[in-house]
Protein backbone atom coordinates (compact mmCIF):
# COMPACT_ATOMS: atom_id res chain seq x y z
CA UNK A 1 0.00 0.00 0.00
CA UNK A 2 1.41 3.36 -1.07
CA UNK A 3 1.22 5.29 2.75
CA UNK A 4 1.90 8.69 1.76
CA UNK A 5 -1.71 8.63 0.09
CA UNK A 6 -5.06 8.63 0.65
CA UNK A 7 -5.96 5.10 -0.05
CA UNK A 8 -9.51 6.61 -1.57
CA UNK A 9 -8.46 9.38 -3.49
CA UNK A 10 -8.28 8.29 -7.30
CA UNK A 11 -5.55 8.61 -9.84
CA UNK A 12 -7.76 12.08 -11.41
CA UNK A 13 -7.28 13.83 -8.10
CA UNK A 14 -10.80 12.56 -6.72
CA UNK A 15 -11.26 12.38 -3.05
CA UNK A 16 -13.90 9.61 -2.19
CA UNK A 17 -16.06 10.96 1.14
CA UNK A 18 -19.14 9.29 0.35
CA UNK A 19 -20.08 5.00 0.19
CA UNK A 20 -23.46 3.94 -0.54
CA UNK A 21 -23.68 0.52 0.70
CA UNK A 22 -26.21 -2.30 -0.41
CA UNK A 23 -28.41 -4.03 1.98
CA UNK A 24 -29.87 -6.21 0.27
CA UNK A 25 -30.43 -7.39 -3.37
CA UNK A 26 -34.14 -7.88 -2.95
CA UNK A 27 -37.32 -5.84 -3.12
CA UNK A 28 -40.48 -5.45 -2.41
CA UNK A 29 -41.29 -3.40 -5.54
CA UNK A 30 -40.24 -4.16 -9.39
CA UNK A 31 -39.54 -1.31 -10.88
CA UNK A 32 -39.35 -2.14 -14.74
CA UNK A 33 -36.06 0.20 -15.01
CA UNK A 34 -34.54 -1.58 -12.19
CA UNK A 35 -35.81 -5.14 -11.95
CA UNK A 36 -35.26 -7.37 -15.23
CA UNK A 37 -38.32 -8.67 -16.17
CA UNK A 38 -36.54 -12.22 -15.78
CA UNK A 39 -35.76 -11.30 -12.38
CA UNK A 40 -32.41 -11.06 -11.00
CA UNK A 41 -29.82 -14.07 -9.69
CA UNK A 42 -29.74 -13.65 -6.34
CA UNK A 43 -26.59 -14.40 -4.30
CA UNK A 44 -26.61 -17.30 -1.64
CA UNK A 45 -27.40 -15.92 1.96
CA UNK A 46 -24.15 -17.28 3.17
CA UNK A 47 -22.35 -14.74 0.24
CA UNK A 48 -24.17 -11.66 1.50
CA UNK A 49 -22.25 -9.44 4.11
CA UNK A 50 -23.57 -9.89 7.80
CA UNK A 51 -24.22 -6.54 10.08
CA UNK A 52 -21.09 -7.20 11.78
CA UNK A 53 -18.88 -7.35 8.09
CA UNK A 54 -20.98 -4.27 7.04
CA UNK A 55 -19.80 -2.25 10.20
CA UNK A 56 -16.33 -3.72 9.62
CA UNK A 57 -15.90 -2.99 6.01
CA UNK A 58 -17.83 0.65 6.72
CA UNK A 59 -15.38 1.07 9.54
CA UNK A 60 -12.06 0.97 7.33
CA UNK A 61 -13.84 3.27 4.88
CA UNK A 62 -14.15 5.87 8.07
CA UNK A 63 -10.77 5.70 9.06
CA UNK A 64 -9.70 6.22 5.70
CA UNK A 65 -11.81 9.48 5.02
CA UNK A 66 -15.17 8.36 4.46
CA UNK A 67 -17.55 11.41 6.07
CA UNK A 68 -21.26 9.99 4.83
CA UNK A 69 -22.79 6.66 4.17
CA UNK A 70 -26.12 5.77 2.66
CA UNK A 71 -27.74 2.53 2.84
CA UNK A 72 -29.42 2.14 -0.32
CA UNK A 73 -30.62 -1.81 -2.00
CA UNK A 74 -32.91 -3.41 -3.26
CA UNK A 75 -35.01 -2.24 -0.51
CA UNK A 76 -32.81 -1.60 2.37
CA UNK A 77 -36.14 -1.82 4.98
CA UNK A 78 -36.96 -5.51 4.32
CA UNK A 79 -33.44 -6.47 5.80
CA UNK A 80 -34.29 -8.25 8.92
CA UNK A 81 -31.45 -6.99 11.03
CA UNK A 82 -31.87 -3.46 9.51
CA UNK A 83 -32.24 -1.78 13.47
CA UNK A 84 -28.96 -3.50 14.38
CA UNK A 85 -26.97 -2.28 11.61
CA UNK A 86 -28.34 1.63 11.54
CA UNK A 87 -27.70 1.16 15.05
CA UNK A 88 -24.16 0.06 14.98
CA UNK A 89 -23.77 2.09 11.72
CA UNK A 90 -24.82 5.23 13.80
CA UNK A 91 -21.77 4.95 16.04
CA UNK A 92 -19.41 6.23 13.56
CA UNK A 93 -18.68 9.99 12.98
CA UNK A 94 -20.61 9.84 9.91
CA UNK A 95 -24.07 11.39 8.22
CA UNK A 96 -25.93 8.26 8.20
CA UNK A 97 -28.79 8.45 5.50
CA UNK A 98 -31.23 5.96 3.75
CA UNK A 99 -32.73 6.03 0.18
CA UNK A 100 -35.92 3.38 -0.03
CA UNK A 101 -39.01 2.92 -1.82
CA UNK A 102 -41.21 3.78 1.50
CA UNK A 103 -43.51 1.18 1.12
CA UNK A 104 -42.79 -0.30 5.18
CA UNK A 105 -41.13 3.01 6.18
CA UNK A 106 -44.01 3.99 8.43
CA UNK A 107 -42.75 1.00 10.67
CA UNK A 108 -38.95 2.55 11.42
CA UNK A 109 -39.70 5.87 12.01
CA UNK A 110 -38.48 5.96 15.72
CA UNK A 111 -35.50 3.25 14.51
CA UNK A 112 -34.47 6.08 11.34
CA UNK A 113 -34.81 9.05 14.36
CA UNK A 114 -32.45 7.48 17.22
CA UNK A 115 -29.92 6.80 15.42
CA UNK A 116 -29.80 10.18 13.90
CA UNK A 117 -30.90 9.87 9.98
CA UNK A 118 -32.24 13.59 8.97
CA UNK A 119 -32.40 12.72 5.52
CA UNK A 120 -34.32 10.01 3.50
CA UNK A 121 -34.34 9.35 -0.42
CA UNK A 122 -37.99 8.46 -1.16
CA UNK A 123 -38.12 6.91 -5.33
CA UNK A 124 -41.68 7.84 -6.64
CA UNK A 125 -41.95 7.81 -10.18
CA UNK A 126 -45.82 8.55 -10.29
CA UNK A 127 -48.23 10.36 -8.94
CA UNK A 128 -51.09 8.09 -10.47
CA UNK A 129 -52.15 4.89 -8.19
CA UNK A 130 -52.91 3.06 -11.69
CA UNK A 131 -49.33 4.52 -13.05
CA UNK A 132 -47.70 3.07 -10.13
CA UNK A 133 -49.21 -0.21 -10.25
CA UNK A 134 -47.83 -0.24 -13.71
CA UNK A 135 -43.98 0.98 -12.85
CA UNK A 136 -43.74 -0.94 -10.02
CA UNK A 137 -46.14 -4.55 -10.79
CA UNK A 138 -47.45 -3.59 -7.02
CA UNK A 139 -50.63 -1.88 -5.58
CA UNK A 140 -48.96 0.11 -3.32
CA UNK A 141 -49.25 4.01 -4.34
CA UNK A 142 -51.76 4.78 -1.58
CA UNK A 143 -49.11 3.80 1.65
CA UNK A 144 -45.89 5.80 0.11
CA UNK A 145 -47.67 8.40 -0.69
CA UNK A 146 -48.83 8.54 2.78
CA UNK A 147 -45.75 7.91 4.19
CA UNK A 148 -43.83 10.73 2.02
CA UNK A 149 -46.54 13.28 3.43
CA UNK A 150 -45.71 11.44 7.13
CA UNK A 151 -41.81 11.86 7.00
CA UNK A 152 -42.36 15.49 6.10
CA UNK A 153 -44.44 15.49 8.91
CA UNK A 154 -41.87 14.42 11.63
CA UNK A 155 -39.20 16.49 10.55
CA UNK A 156 -37.21 14.41 7.75
CA UNK A 157 -35.10 16.05 4.86
CA UNK A 158 -37.18 14.30 2.14
CA UNK A 159 -36.09 14.31 -1.97
CA UNK A 160 -38.35 12.56 -3.97
CA UNK A 161 -36.60 10.64 -6.90
CA UNK A 162 -38.77 9.81 -9.87
CA UNK A 163 -36.82 7.98 -12.91
CA UNK A 164 -38.29 9.39 -16.18
CA UNK A 165 -39.45 7.64 -19.25
CA UNK A 166 -40.82 8.85 -22.05
CA UNK A 167 -44.37 7.61 -23.04
CA UNK A 168 -45.02 6.36 -19.40
CA UNK A 169 -44.24 9.33 -17.03
CA UNK A 170 -42.97 12.31 -18.87
CA UNK A 171 -46.41 14.12 -18.89
CA UNK A 172 -45.98 14.36 -14.90
CA UNK A 173 -43.30 16.38 -14.85
CA UNK A 174 -45.25 19.59 -13.92
CA UNK A 175 -47.42 17.63 -11.52
CA UNK A 176 -44.57 16.82 -9.57
CA UNK A 177 -43.13 20.30 -9.52
CA UNK A 178 -46.60 21.44 -8.38
CA UNK A 179 -46.27 18.75 -5.45
CA UNK A 180 -43.38 21.19 -4.09
CA UNK A 181 -45.74 23.98 -3.98
CA UNK A 182 -47.04 23.04 -0.44
CA UNK A 183 -44.74 20.84 0.34
CA UNK A 184 -41.39 21.48 1.39
CA UNK A 185 -39.68 17.97 -0.40
CA UNK A 186 -37.10 18.18 -3.30
CA UNK A 187 -38.15 16.26 -6.43
CA UNK A 188 -35.69 15.00 -8.30
CA UNK A 189 -36.08 13.78 -11.74
CA UNK A 190 -33.16 10.89 -12.95
CA UNK A 191 -32.31 10.51 -16.68
CA UNK A 192 -33.12 6.65 -17.18
CA UNK A 193 -30.03 5.15 -17.20
CA UNK A 194 -29.27 1.71 -19.04
CA UNK A 195 -27.94 -1.19 -16.89
CA UNK A 196 -28.19 -5.31 -17.29
CA UNK A 197 -31.40 -6.56 -18.78
CA UNK A 198 -33.58 -3.68 -18.28
CA UNK A 199 -34.54 -2.46 -21.78
CA UNK A 200 -32.76 0.96 -22.11
CA UNK A 201 -32.81 2.67 -25.27
CA UNK A 202 -31.53 6.52 -25.48
CA UNK A 203 -35.17 7.15 -27.49
CA UNK A 204 -37.02 6.41 -23.64
CA UNK A 205 -34.66 8.84 -22.09
CA UNK A 206 -35.96 12.30 -20.72
CA UNK A 207 -33.15 14.30 -20.89
CA UNK A 208 -31.84 17.51 -18.75
CA UNK A 209 -32.89 19.84 -21.41
CA UNK A 210 -36.23 18.04 -21.93
CA UNK A 211 -37.56 18.51 -18.16
CA UNK A 212 -35.83 22.36 -18.83
CA UNK A 213 -38.24 22.81 -21.95
CA UNK A 214 -40.73 21.65 -20.39
CA UNK A 215 -40.97 23.45 -17.04
CA UNK A 216 -40.23 26.78 -18.75
CA UNK A 217 -43.14 26.15 -21.52
CA UNK A 218 -45.25 25.84 -18.10
CA UNK A 219 -43.97 28.81 -15.69
CA UNK A 220 -42.66 32.29 -16.71
CA UNK A 221 -39.24 32.73 -16.40
CA UNK A 222 -38.96 35.07 -13.84
CA UNK A 223 -40.45 32.57 -11.58
CA UNK A 224 -38.03 29.98 -12.56
CA UNK A 225 -35.42 30.17 -9.61
CA UNK A 226 -31.82 28.27 -10.67
CA UNK A 227 -30.67 27.33 -6.77
CA UNK A 228 -26.98 26.62 -5.47
CA UNK A 229 -25.96 23.02 -5.89
CA UNK A 230 -23.98 21.83 -3.12
CA UNK A 231 -20.49 20.75 -3.29
CA UNK A 232 -20.39 17.41 -5.31
CA UNK A 233 -24.40 17.57 -5.83
CA UNK A 234 -25.13 14.91 -8.75
CA UNK A 235 -28.28 16.98 -9.04
CA UNK A 236 -28.74 21.13 -10.75
CA UNK A 237 -31.54 22.12 -8.82
CA UNK A 238 -34.31 24.78 -9.18
CA UNK A 239 -37.39 26.12 -7.56
CA UNK A 240 -40.93 27.94 -8.66
CA UNK A 241 -41.32 31.25 -6.62
CA UNK A 242 -43.60 30.81 -4.07
CA UNK A 243 -42.91 27.11 -3.61
CA UNK A 244 -41.88 25.78 -0.31
CA UNK A 245 -39.88 22.73 -2.12
CA UNK A 246 -37.89 22.67 -4.85
CA UNK A 247 -36.57 20.48 -7.98
CA UNK A 248 -33.71 18.92 -9.59
CA UNK A 249 -32.64 17.21 -11.73
CA UNK A 250 -29.96 14.40 -11.99
CA UNK A 251 -28.33 14.26 -15.74
CA UNK A 252 -26.08 10.98 -15.50
CA UNK A 253 -26.30 10.11 -19.25
CA UNK A 254 -26.25 14.15 -20.59
CA UNK A 255 -24.43 15.85 -18.45
CA UNK A 256 -22.69 13.53 -16.36
CA UNK A 257 -20.98 15.04 -12.72
CA UNK A 258 -17.94 12.79 -12.92
CA UNK A 259 -15.44 15.41 -12.16
CA UNK A 260 -16.84 15.87 -8.88
CA UNK A 261 -17.48 12.33 -8.07
CA UNK A 262 -16.66 11.46 -4.54
CA UNK A 263 -18.84 8.16 -4.52
CA UNK A 264 -17.96 4.72 -4.02
CA UNK A 265 -20.07 1.90 -3.92
CA UNK A 266 -20.26 -1.17 -1.73
CA UNK A 267 -23.15 -4.23 -3.19
CA UNK A 268 -24.91 -6.26 -0.64
CA UNK A 269 -22.08 -9.45 -1.10
CA UNK A 270 -19.45 -7.35 -0.49
CA UNK A 271 -18.01 -6.13 -3.82
CA UNK A 272 -16.06 -2.70 -3.78
CA UNK A 273 -17.95 -0.97 -7.22
CA UNK A 274 -15.88 2.39 -8.03
CA UNK A 275 -18.60 4.06 -10.13
CA UNK A 276 -22.13 2.92 -10.93
CA UNK A 277 -21.30 2.45 -14.58
CA UNK A 278 -18.67 0.54 -13.86
CA UNK A 279 -18.06 -3.61 -15.33
CA UNK A 280 -15.29 -4.53 -12.77
CA UNK A 281 -15.84 -5.23 -9.24
CA UNK A 282 -13.22 -5.58 -6.20
CA UNK A 283 -14.07 -8.63 -3.46
CA UNK A 284 -13.71 -7.15 -0.43
CA UNK A 285 -15.88 -9.67 1.62
CA UNK A 286 -13.34 -12.89 0.99
CA UNK A 287 -10.45 -11.16 1.99
CA UNK A 288 -12.43 -9.52 5.28
CA UNK A 289 -13.38 -13.56 5.87
CA UNK A 290 -9.90 -15.07 5.46
CA UNK A 291 -8.69 -12.22 7.93
CA UNK A 292 -6.44 -10.51 5.80
CA UNK A 293 -6.23 -6.61 5.44
CA UNK A 294 -8.73 -5.15 2.72
CA UNK A 295 -7.19 -1.50 2.51
CA UNK A 296 -4.69 -2.79 -0.30
CA UNK A 297 -7.51 -4.09 -2.22
CA UNK A 298 -9.31 -1.10 -2.00
CA UNK A 299 -6.39 1.57 -2.91
CA UNK A 300 -5.99 -0.51 -6.22
CA UNK A 301 -10.19 -0.34 -6.96
CA UNK A 302 -9.84 3.64 -6.19
CA UNK A 303 -6.94 3.40 -8.13
CA UNK A 304 -8.30 2.43 -11.18
CA UNK A 305 -11.61 4.35 -11.60
CA UNK A 306 -12.21 5.60 -14.49
CA UNK A 307 -12.42 9.55 -15.55
CA UNK A 308 -16.03 9.41 -16.63
CA UNK A 309 -18.50 6.69 -16.28
CA UNK A 310 -16.72 3.43 -15.84
CA UNK A 311 -14.76 4.16 -18.99
CA UNK A 312 -18.21 5.20 -21.12
CA UNK A 313 -16.57 8.68 -21.67
CA UNK A 314 -19.01 8.85 -24.54
CA UNK A 315 -22.54 8.99 -25.09
CA UNK A 316 -22.16 6.59 -28.13
CA UNK A 317 -19.96 4.17 -25.79
CA UNK A 318 -22.52 4.50 -22.95
CA UNK A 319 -25.53 3.74 -25.86
CA UNK A 320 -23.63 0.01 -26.54
CA UNK A 321 -25.37 -2.37 -25.24
CA UNK A 322 -21.96 -5.02 -25.47
CA UNK A 323 -20.88 -2.47 -22.86
CA UNK A 324 -23.61 -1.31 -20.50
CA UNK A 325 -24.71 -4.67 -20.35
CA UNK A 326 -21.45 -5.66 -18.49
CA UNK A 327 -22.81 -4.10 -15.41
CA UNK A 328 -24.82 -5.52 -12.86
CA UNK A 329 -28.91 -4.37 -13.09
CA UNK A 330 -29.39 -1.58 -10.22
CA UNK A 331 -31.09 -3.48 -8.31
CA UNK A 332 -27.82 -5.46 -7.47
CA UNK A 333 -25.74 -2.41 -7.25
CA UNK A 334 -28.35 -0.10 -4.72
CA UNK A 335 -28.19 2.97 -7.06
N1 LIG B 1 -35.39 0.58 -3.24
C1 LIG B 1 -34.87 1.86 -2.96
C2 LIG B 1 -35.54 2.91 -3.82
O1 LIG B 1 -36.16 2.56 -4.82
O2 LIG B 1 -35.41 4.09 -3.49
C3 LIG B 1 -33.36 1.96 -3.07
C4 LIG B 1 -32.69 1.25 -4.21
S1 LIG B 1 -32.98 1.95 -5.83
C5 LIG B 1 -31.98 0.90 -6.84
C6 LIG B 1 -32.05 3.46 -5.74
C7 LIG B 1 -32.36 4.48 -6.80
O3 LIG B 1 -31.97 3.99 -8.06
C8 LIG B 1 -33.84 4.84 -6.92
O4 LIG B 1 -34.00 6.22 -6.73
C9 LIG B 1 -34.19 4.45 -8.33
O5 LIG B 1 -35.12 5.32 -8.88
C10 LIG B 1 -32.84 4.55 -9.03
N2 LIG B 1 -32.77 3.77 -10.26
C11 LIG B 1 -32.99 2.45 -10.41
N3 LIG B 1 -32.83 2.07 -11.71
C12 LIG B 1 -32.51 3.20 -12.40
C13 LIG B 1 -32.24 3.48 -13.78
N4 LIG B 1 -32.24 2.55 -14.70
N5 LIG B 1 -31.95 4.76 -14.12
C14 LIG B 1 -31.93 5.73 -13.19
N6 LIG B 1 -32.18 5.54 -11.88
C15 LIG B 1 -32.47 4.28 -11.49
FE1 LIG C 1 -36.99 -1.87 -5.79
FE2 LIG C 1 -35.96 0.56 -5.64
FE3 LIG C 1 -35.41 -1.01 -7.72
FE4 LIG C 1 -37.86 -0.07 -7.48
S1 LIG C 1 -35.99 1.16 -7.78
S2 LIG C 1 -37.31 -2.23 -7.93
S3 LIG C 1 -38.10 0.02 -5.30
S4 LIG C 1 -34.80 -1.37 -5.64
Amino acid sequence: MNNDKNILQDSHARKHTYLRISLTERCNLRCSYCMPEEGVELSPKSHLMSFDEIYEIAKTFVKHGVTKIRLTGGEPLIRKDISVILKKLATLPVELSITSNAVIIHKYIDVLKQNGIQSINVSLDTLDKNKFMFITKRDQFGIVYANILRLVKEGFNVKVNAVLIKGINDHEIIDFINFTKELPISVRFIEFMPFEGNQWNFKKMVSYKDVMDCVQHSFNSKKIIRLQDSPHDTSKNYSIEGYKGSFAIISSVTNPFCDSCNRLRLTANGQLKNCLFSSTESDLLTPLREGKSIEVIIQKAVLAKFKVRGGMDTLKKLQEPKLHNKNRSMIRIGG
